[in-house]
């Protein structure tokens, strides 16, 4: 399995708003596309570079991005699905860079690559690639994120909720954001300390301690949520309108003592949109890429 089950075949600039050298650079990979299906490769990347140019917080920043494709044929489609995860089909695959689901045996959707190749592979494309997206041609529900030698990876499949997955998981490993979801099943209930290095979570509670206190009105309660209930992810609703930034309980696979910046995220949950507080780290980033 690896790169003797697969050939690099193409590469296109296919979002160009200037040199690599000033932007900040995507480059998507194939994964699992037979020779046949290139072309369904190709309007998929296209997809993505609609989501880039339409999305928040990304619409706005879009003059600051090129975006890259890399046309990689693999021997056999889509990705391996071992037995070892519940509903797994044992399905097994020569594939360029041996995407897998089940990265963890709890869990099918975690989806993931050879991450050194991924970005092997872009950098002798792109020698200016800023992040690495992988498509996985499967329809399995899938993605995860990860750094390797300060670029991101990010991985999706093609199910219909996948590109909401590669956009949460560049916040991982292109922004540095943290998960600010607490329902996940190893969730605990207080968080030790110390405090998270991650831009948008923080044990800090108080108005204007608060790292993200720019962004915050001065008038809304603070914390602006608490968990009634530790043993628990709050499920109850927001007390203050969608979009307030504030301080809300539960956060980082804790359930108390550590608050994210507004009561829904696409951090905490992957169809929602991006946070004002993610927004504003992924603007931060990309500010030097703008023309
Ligand atoms: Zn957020």
């Amino acid at each position: 399995m690896g790169v003797n089950d697969g050939t690099v075949t193409g590469y296109a600039k296919i979002l160009d708003n200037g040199s690599d050298g000033d932007r900040w650079n995507l480059v998507i990979l194939s994964e699992g596309y037979l020779a046949s299906q290139m072309t369904s490769f190709h309007l998929h990347a296209l997809d993505i570079v609609n989501i880039f140019t339409t999305t928040p917080p990304f619409d706005g920043l879009s003059s600051a991005i090129n975006i890259h494709r890399v046309d990689i044929e693999s021997n056999e489609e889509g990705a391996d699905d071992p037995t070892s995860c519940s509903g797994g089909t044992g399905t097994a695959v020569d594939t360029f860079l041996d995407a897998s689901f089940c990265g963890d045996p709890s869990r099918r959707d975690l989806l993931t690559v050879d991450q050194d190749l991924a970005v092997d592979t872009a950098f002798d494309k792109v020698i200016n690639t800023h992040a690495v997206l992988v498509l996985v041609n499967s329809s399995i529900y899938g993605g995860s994120g990860g750094n390797k030698a300060s670029v991101g990876v990010a991985v999706s499949s093609l199910h219909p909720d996948a590109f909401n997955i590669a956009l949460h998981e560049l916040g991982h490993s292109a922004f540095g954001l943290a998960d600010e979801y607490d329902n996940n099943s190893g969730a605990q209930n207080h968080h030790p300390g110390p405090e998270p290095s991650q831009g948008n979570v923080t044990l800090v509670d108080t108005y204007p301690a608060i790292k993200w206190n720019v962004l915050i009105d001065p008038t809304t309660p603070m914390p602006t949520k608490k968990n009634g209930n530790c043993s628990k992810s709050d499920t109850s609703a927001s007390p203050v309108p969608a979009g307030t930034v504030g301080a809300f309980e539960g956060a980082a696979y804790y359930h108390c003592g550590v608050y994210r910046g507004e009561f829904n995220c696409k951090m905490r949950n992957l169809k929602e949109p991006f946070c004002a507080v993610c927004d504003d780290i992924i603007n931060a980033a990309l500010f030097p890429f703008f023309p």
